[in-house]
């Protein structure tokens, strides 16, 4: 016995089942996943100063 389950995707924020092609399944989960979206991106930031800071020390450090 197979269950015929329509296509769907679910959403990203809550996992509820959203319509194919659709990421997430409502305003608020938008406005969420826009705030998620942004905060990954300052950590993201971070981790490349980061990096950069430690690559200048130790070329200056080398010398
Ligand atoms: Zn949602």
């Amino acid at each position: 016995m197979t269950e015929n389950i329509p296509p769907h995707a679910h959403c990203l924020m809550c996992g509820k089942a959203v319509p194919v092609g659709e990421t997430l399944c409502s305003e608020e989960c938008r406005q969420k996943y826009n705030a998620f979206l942004k905060k990954k991106k300052i950590v993201w930031y971070f981790f490349l100063g980061l990096i950069v800071a430690f690559t200048v020390i130790v070329f200056l450090s080398n010398k």
